[in-house]
């Protein structure tokens, strides 16, 4: 079966057919600056360059019929429509509503609006995705994908904050915790290289990327992980701030007369290692070569973030007991052997060793640990685009 699997964002929409039976990519593309000037889509048939179209796209429904367009045309096509079988459609946010992927009907689209409240940027921008494909390929089954499900399995100790309970219960103020397509797929791929029962491994998963987060997956499930209710707790990150005193927002509120709205932007947009490194990049690449020519403030942001990655190691292999493996994915952690080594040489605590050869990898799945270390370090390269496909495939098949 053809499967599309569309990543909706508020102005932009990220696509990718692929085939269920050789999981292979047949096309894969963008559409950007939906309902701005200057929109254009462009997109990669298998085995062809790339091809950029500039056209208007002043809503998500002509996003999703140039989509359509780009796969099914004569010159440059890929499939006629009635081959896609099925659509996986990513959604941010799934509340405690659902705790696993589930085929789109009315009382689902529902759901997702219901909590949209804890993720309004997000789940609004989601769902006009689904409504977009209904229109333009009327019954053609439709599964929604939650970055929230995986973390469903916390315990209520790792998953509640320490606020007044009744604020859990009115509110569903908790951590959800995100990424979760991502670390439930490294994690699987983890226990499959690792050759053991699911059941008998302690997995740490490091999703370091321009969001990052961090998990603790105990026998197959998530047990905590580092992103709360909204995506900007955590590990410091390209531009979020992670953890801080919530006091922090008054108090700036304060110093520079600005808004909650304002603060909350800032703690977004212009914090993590952006931030930290007096705004030299968000980027690790550009942070590496400041580190390595002596830029303080490169040197500042990257050990400040070194420091939460290790500390989050620390505490969640306290939280389960013991650690088997420490997997690293996503743009930093499938490519940067730089931010890797700084890791891994202060995981001595835990008895791992990191082989200095072995992690100058990039992108490939691989063990980076020597034969002697008690834990292994594993590099395991996400792909949440094919995790959809498969559940899709799964619910639709
Ligand atoms: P997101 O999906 O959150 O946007 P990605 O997982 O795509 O993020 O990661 C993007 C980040 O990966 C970039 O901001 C960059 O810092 C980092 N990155 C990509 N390639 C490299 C590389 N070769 N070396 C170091 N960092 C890299």
């Amino acid at each position: 079966m053809k499967i599309l699997v569309i990543n909706c964002g508020s102005s932009s929409l990220k696509f990718q057919l692929i085939d269920s039976d050789s999981e292979a990519v047949i096309c894969k593309g963008l559409c950007e600056r939906i309902g701005i000037d200057g929109s254009q889509i462009s997109y990669t048939p298998e085995g062809k360059d790339k091809i950029t179209n500039v056209t208007p796209m002043p809503d998500h429904n002509r996003a999703i019929e140039l989509v359509i367009e780009a796969l099914t045309n004569k010159e440059n096509g890929v499939v006629e429509l009635s081959e896609i079988g099925a659509v996986g459609h990513r959604i941010v946010h799934g509340g405690e509503k659902f705790t696993k992927s589930v085929v789109i009907n009315e009382e689902v689209i529902k759901a997702i609006e219901e909590v949209s409240d804890l993720a309004p940027l997000h789940n609004p921008a989601n769902l006009i995705g689904i409504r977009a494909c209904q229109k333009v390929m009327p019954g053609v089954p439709m599964v929604a994908v939650f970055d929230t499900a995986f973390h469903q399995t916390m315990p209520q100790n790792a998953y509640l904050y320490g606020l007044p309970y009744s604020y859990y219960e009115k509110y569903g103020i908790r951590r959800y915790g995100f990424h979760g397509t991502s670390h439930s797929y490294v994690s699987k791929r983890a226990v499959e290289i690792l050759g053991k029962d699911a059941k008998d491994l302690n997995l740490i998963v490091c999703h370091l990327g321009n969001g990052a987060s961090i998990s603790a997956v105990k026998g197959g499930q998530c047990v905590d992980t580092s992103m709360g209710l909204t995506p900007l707790e955590g590990l410091i990150m390209g531009t979020r701030t992670g953890d801080i005193d919530p006091s922090v927002v008054e108090f700036v509120m304060k110093k520079e007369n600005s808004t909650v709205a304002d603060v909350t932007n800032f703690l977004n947009k212009k914090s993590g290692v952006f931030g930290l490194s007096d705004e030299l990049s968000s980027d690790f690449r550009d942070l590496e070569d400041g580190y390595n020519n002596g830029h303080a403030g490169a040197i500042r942001a990257v050990d400040a973030f070194v420091y939460r990655v290790v500390k989050y190691i620390g505490a969640y292999t306290a939280a389960m007991g013991s650690v088997d493996a420490i997997c690293f994915t996503a743009g930093v952690g499938e490519n940067s052997g730089f931010v890797r080594k700084l890791i891994c040489d202060k995981l001595s605590f835990i008895g791992a060793v990191l082989d200095n050869d072995a992690n100058k990898v990039r992108g490939e799945e691989k063990f980076i640990s020597t034969p002697e270390s008690k834990v292994k370090l594993l590099v395991v390269p996400t792909n949440e685009e094919l995790a959809i496909a498969r559940d899709t495939f799964e619910l639709c098949k």
